[in-house]
């Protein structure tokens, strides 16, 4: 088959439907490539977008929080792209019909706030209106607007090639985007769309192990980590996200950024996730968030367990350890506590109090057969079952309990009253790993979202946009933020614009 269209987009996901629709405004013609037989790509789940609100104070004190929270290694001008297109994701998405509730309103002053962090660093909590799509039945907001998305786009003229990957990009003699190849997954045509720019948005690299392992030196074996692996994630099932979009830029000379695992730590399965993200079989997930005794291999504390519910800052503590691994301990006292009230409720889980957590650890180790969660009358057992150095353990534990008698964390300034002691058996032991919806980054833009080659000139034609530039955002950290539709979304719209202004201007 061979089309014709100004504007091709690689992938249906938050950031191709917005570029898609910005490009639209400004009367360029897309076509759509989309490697699975369904549209809207990760977004396809329930999602709260936060949005900076279209006024000047808001977008500028967004803009100085997000660029110090990459310690100024992030592209400003990418930064200002995100934060002055942000208001148009609600606009979009109300267009589409979607309703959305705004949940929180934020004044200015709160912006990038501790108390509002929910899980993440203040300074990534930068938006004005807290706001969620309203979706058909619980939750399903984020597939709602993908599927209106689609039938939007092809309504204004757009094309949609599902079940289709893009998997070349031709330029022509001067260098210039010219053509975009794709095949489709069953019938094996080729399709050949002639066109003047194409915009990567093909999403994370989870699904290929290989490029995990070389670009941020994690091992991915598998949601249950088995054969030591170090990093999880839980990312839809069967999203099949292979960095295709990093590997056609990186063949035709685009500049390789970091690629980062997003911050979410994470016990492996099985047992604790379902085949659904953030639906959950238990409440371990709120067991990791509590602030309580933290160690390493070596049974060393390695941070200040009261950002524990900061899940950035905890994997960045994870990552530098050996092995990259954690374990949390408690005692039968604290296991007593948990179910009377947790300390550090979960914005997605908000439980209160837990329920047996025994009956769970046993469920979990028993039914489950989960070889990351651990049960036992001694400290010695738990160090020999989960691989800790039971002398450091027993040293660090000796001195933790006597900051829990004095009340004063001689070592990282702990508040007093998450310094509870572990003293009673049975104990309680997880193995914690850095994780991440995704990975994000790994494509280097410039500020008018041109992917350049390492002498930083634009590959001419040639745009990406969504979880795949994210380091430009967040200073590419090895473990760095949070992968987002709300971040995917307003990049897209920017994509869309600039590349029409391209196109305009040949
Ligand atoms: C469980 C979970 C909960 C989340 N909750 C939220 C939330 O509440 N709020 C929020 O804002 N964000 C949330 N996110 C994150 C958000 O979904 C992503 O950040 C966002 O979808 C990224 O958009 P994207 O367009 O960059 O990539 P994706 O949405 O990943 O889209 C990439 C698309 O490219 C396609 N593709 C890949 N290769 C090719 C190829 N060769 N050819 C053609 N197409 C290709 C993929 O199939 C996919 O459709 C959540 C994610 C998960 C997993």
């Amino acid at each position: 088959m061979n089309l014709t269209a100004d504007i091709v987009i690689m992938g249906s996901g938050a950031a191709g439907y917005s570029a898609a629709d910005a490009a639209l405004q400004k009367g360029k013609t897309v076509v759509i490539f989309e490697k699975r037989p369904f549209q809207g790509g990760v977004a396809n789940c329930a999602i709260q977008y936060i949005v900076v609100r279209n006024e000047k104070a808001y977008q500028d004190k967004a803009f100085h929080l997000l660029y110090e929270y990459g310690n100024y290694n992030g592209n400003p001008k990418v930064i200002r792209r995100y934060v002055d297109n942000s208001w148009r994701t609600r606009e979009f998405i109300e267009r589409l019909g979607v309703k959305m509730e705004v949940a929180d309103a934020v004044p200015l002053e709160d912006l990038g706030a501790p108390e509002r962090a929910d899980g993440f660093p203040p300074a990534i909590n930068v938006h004005g209106d807290d706001t969620h799509a309203l979706g058909r039945g619980r939750g399903h907001g984020g597939a709602l607007v993908g599927l209106y998305a689609m039938r939007d786009i092809i309504k204004r003229g757009g094309t949609y090639l599902l079940d289709t990957p893009l998997t070349d990009i031709k330029l022509d003699e001067n260098g210039a985007v010219c053509e975009a190849i794709g095949v489709h997954n069953k019938t094996k045509e080729e399709v050949h769309v002639s066109c003047k720019a194409v915009i990567i948005c093909a999403g994370g690299v989870q699904d290929d192990p290989e490029m995990i392992r070389e670009h941020t030196g994690f091992t991915y074996t598998g949601k249950d980590a088995p054969n030591g692996g170090n990093v999880t994630f839980n990312c839809f099932p069967n999203t099949k996200q292979t960095g295709d979009g990093h590997k056609l830029a990186w063949k035709l000379g685009g500049a390789v950024g970091n690629i980062s695992i997003e911050g979410h730590d994470m016990i492996p399965g099985p047992g604790i996730e379902t085949s659904t993200a953030w639906i959950t079989y238990n409440q371990f997930k709120i067991m990791t968030e509590q602030p309580y005794l933290w160690v390493n291999k070596r049974g060393e504390r390695f941070f200040d367990e009261s950002l524990s519910n900061n899940h950035i800052s905890t994997c960045r503590g994870i990552r530098n350890q050996p092995d990259r691994v954690s374990y949390m301990i408690f005692d039968d006292d604290t296991r007593k506590h948990l179910e009377e009230k947790v300390d550090y409720f979960y914005f997605v889980f908000p439980a209160e109090k837990l329920t047996d957590v025994r009956g769970q650890f046993k469920d979990l180790i028993e039914n489950w057969g989960n070889k990351h969660v651990f049960m036992a009358d001694t400290l010695e057992e738990i160090c020999a079952q989960a691989g800790i150095s039971e002398e450091g353990l027993k040293k660090t534990i000796d001195r933790y309990n006597g900051f829990a008698a004095s009340g004063v964390d001689e070592e990282f300034d702990k508040p007093a009253q998450y310094l509870r002691p572990v003293k009673k058996g049975p104990f309680y032991c997880m193995r914690i790993y850095c994780g991440g919806y995704n990975t994000i980054g790994g494509i280097r833009i410039n500020g008018d979202m041109q992917v350049i080659k390492e002498n930083f000139d634009p590959i001419p034609g040639l745009f990406a946009a969504g979880d795949n530039v994210l380091n430009e955002l967040y200073g590419n950290p090895i473990i760095a933020g949070l992968g987002a539709a709300y971040f995917a979304m307003p990049l897209g719209f920017a994509a869309g614009d600039c590349a029409s202004e391209y196109i305009d201007r040949l």
